[in-house]
């Protein structure tokens, strides 16, 4: 293959690089999810970045945006064909049975952290290659699972300062009361079927709940009159979404009770929620989850409920105020003032340091001894030792005071001042 020379190469569209200044935001959203998900006897899992096309055909449902146009599929070298994960629950679910956790005690308490893939539009605050922190809590269906789990995500967007948020709950009951209420759906979509737009029309059968989502004029104009699942569920299925009611009132929690909201995937039975944040733009949601009482079963597993939510941590940063962000601590900073013997000498103080578990940073770019002392003044390094062919000096940076001392007892001494030292 021939290269032109001077083409630049830039990320993908819909990509980006997290840069080491963005990094430190996030790690910040990783620290929280650990404190408050961790708390809650949540555990950490990873799974792979690609998975079979079949966990996401049959676990996110093949009448879905994502798993009709979203998805990144490729073969592999193998024949099989793969796909980048564009969700976490399903995954989730397969490792929960592939595992046997339904011998652990239950429900299994989950959480991740990683990156997903959706050919989506790039804009703002929607990417093709974007960040999700989730939580799952599979092998109960005690209401107090979806309250619970609601509430984590409600603290963790708390705890990271992200404004005007608002809660959104809704119900979509069974699979069996959904059937009939279905019916009902299409009927009233097919007796209005020249009002709606025609990417809902040509859905009617194949996804009727995602009229509810469009934003159409006349397709919303219909929607008023549509049944809801909310007036058509059985009365256990009331009965658990009262439950969960309660205890988020209980906690002291707010939200409203949403009887449109239908979420894009097809998993979801019984409690759906949604926190959007009003400090952002048209993209408003932050994060987002509900029950998936069949999903576990549907991927080959027996039968176990299961329960959780996903955030997506650009919208979470976007929707966050400004954070401080503490510098790191350097606490030697070691210069060069001489020749080759005086860098090999300094190269190894450094190395000493590192091994004493001090954070030392090298001079590497050859600055006069002026230039190197303003580094270690940027990057606020405690103490900085100036290493000569001969003879060496150590500078205390928050005294000012400076004294020679010999090479091979800069580290020692730095331990000592400190009270580390033997
Ligand atoms: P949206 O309505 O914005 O398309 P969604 O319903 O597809 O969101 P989920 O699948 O529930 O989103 O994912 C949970 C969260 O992940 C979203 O609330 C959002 O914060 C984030 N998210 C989803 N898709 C993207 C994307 N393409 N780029 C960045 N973040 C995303
Ligand atoms: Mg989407």
């Amino acid at each position: 293959m021939v290269y032109r020379v001077a083409e630049r190469l830039q990320a993908p569209r819909g990509t980006f690089d997290v840069l080491p200044d963005d990094s430190e935001r996030r790690e910040a959203v990783e620290s929280a999810a650990r404190r408050v998900l961790g708390g809650a006897g949540y555990r950490r899992i990873e799974t792979p970045a690609f998975e079979a096309t079949e966990l996401f055909a049959r676990g996110v449902g093949d009448s879905t945006d994502i798993v009709q146009k979203e998805m990144y599929t490729f073969e592999d070298g193998g024949g099989r064909s793969l796909t980048l994960r564009p969700e976490g629950t399903a995954p989730i679910c397969r490792a929960y049975a592939e595992h046997g956790m339904h011998r652990l005690p239950q429900p299994v308490k989950l959480w991740y952290l990683g990156s997903f893939f959706r050919y989506e539009r790039a804009q703002a605050g929607r990417y093709r290659q974007f960040w999700q922190v989730g939580a799952e809590a599979i092998g109960s269906d005690d209401p107090a699972v979806d309250a619970e789990s609601i509430l984590l995500l409600a603290t963790l967007l708390d705890e990271l300062d992200v404004r005007e948020v608002r809660l959104r709950i809704g119900s979509l009951g069974s699979p069996d009361s959904r059937v009939a209420y279905r019916e009902r759906l299409v009927a009233h979509l097919r007796a209005h079927e020249e009002e709606l737009a025609e990417e809902v029309r040509v859905r009617i059968d194949l996804n009727p709940l995602r009229a509810f989502d469009s934003d159409h004029p006349g397709t919303r104009e219909v929607m008023r009159e549509a049944p809801r699942m909310i007036d058509a569920l059985s009365p256990q299925d009331a009965e658990h979404f009262a439950a969960v009611r309660a205890m988020l009132d209980a906690a002291g929690q707010p939200y409203e009770v949403d009887p449109t909201l239908v979420r894009g995937l097809d998993y979801y039975t019984r409690t759906v929620f949604e926190l959007t944040s009003d400090a952002l733009g048209a993209q408003s949601g932050v994060g987002g989850g509900g029950r998936y009482d069949g999903l576990v079963e549907q991927l080959g597993g027996r039968q176990a409920p299961g329960m959780g939510w996903a955030a997506g941590v650009e919208r979470i940063l976007l929707a966050a105020g400004e954070q401080p962000v503490a510098a790191p601590e350097v606490d030697l900073f070691v210069a060069v003032d001489g020749g080759d013997g005086a860098r090999t000498a300094a190269f190894a103080v450094a190395a000493e340091g590192r091994r004493a578990r001090m954070h030392a940073q090298l001079e590497l770019a050859g600055r006069s001894l002026k230039g190197q002392l303003k580094q270690a003044a940027r990057v606020r390094a405690r103490y900085v030792a100036v290493v000569g062919d001969t003879s060496s000096a150590l500078r205390d940076m928050d005294t000012g005071e400076q004294t020679d001392v010999e090479t091979e007892t800069i580290v020692a001494r730095i331990l000592r001042e400190r009270g580390l030292g033997a």
